[in-house]
């Protein structure tokens, strides 16, 4: 069973009040095998994560391994492993055959370069396999929060993905960074070590940084462009 595309908007409107747990449970019902958690190990996503793995123990869950992740965000991954053995997750790279021309033409470090090389960059390392990812897939499934950025505002706990025709389900959607934390911390979730250096949104090593006191969550990322905060992933079709 899977929900029609015209059908989403009621359906978000059906869950706009349950718990995330709920959200997930409902997800897991209604696609099974055919809907998977997208996580970069963030502290949304260890979250869910953990909610994931009490509902069902060998939930599909995926990640996008850049080739330019921080060491801590691989120590993270490993705990999470072994506190959860039953979870399928899936680790995707990138394809060498396009990473290797990339960086041969505009350097190892393109992204710093121009907007364009960043894009082209995230295009190869992560939205490439994403794609690849999807493929296959019913719904995905997204530790997204409203108050993350501006372009998340209109997101729904449940929508429709025209770029890839499948549902997307964010079941912390409503959820504030505060409740993030109360729920790792009284659950004794695994999380990236680089949260306790002031880094709340977590990429890619060359284009993270820490943020300031009252600086917004994700102005560490690719933080020496003016505007643009996002990546690709969630970009709205
Ligand atoms: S975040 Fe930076 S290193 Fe990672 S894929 Fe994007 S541009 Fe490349």
């Amino acid at each position: 069973m899977s929900v029609p595309p015209d059908a989403i908007a009621q359906t978000a409107a059906d869950l706009a009040h349950k718990t995330p747990q709920e959200v997930l449970a409902w997800a897991l019902q209604t696609y099974g095998d055919d809907v998977s958690l997208a996580t970069s190990f963030g502290a949304e996503d260890v979250v869910l994560i953990d909610m994931l793995a009490k509902i069902r123990s060998d939930a599909r869950v995926f990640t996008l391994d850049t080739g330019r992740l921080p060491q801590e965000t691989y120590d993270v991954i490993d705990a999470i492993q072994r506190k959860y053995p039953l979870l399928r997750l899936d680790i995707l790279f990138p394809d060498h055959t396009e990473v290797e021309p990339m960086v041969q033409e505009l350097g190892i470090n393109l992204f710093y370069d121009s907007v364009a090389n960043r894009k082209k960059c995230c295009y190869v390392r992560k939205v490439a396999p994403l794609n690849r990812a999807l493929d296959g897939l019913a719904a995905w499934m997204t530790g997204l929060r409203r108050d993350q950025t501006s372009n998340r505002n209109a997101m729904a706990v449940v929508e429709w993905d025209g770029d890839r025709q499948i549902a997307k389900i964010n079941p912390l959607i409503e959820w504030s960074y505060t409740q993030v934390w109360e729920y790792i911390r009284q659950n004794f979730v695994p999380y990236n070590a680089l949260h306790e250096r002031n880094y709340p949104s977590i990429g890619c090593a060359p284009c993270t940084r820490a943020v300031a006191e009252g600086e917004d969550l994700r102005a560490g990322r690719w933080w020496w462009e003016q505007s643009n905060q996002e990546c690709g992933l969630h970009v709205r079709s």
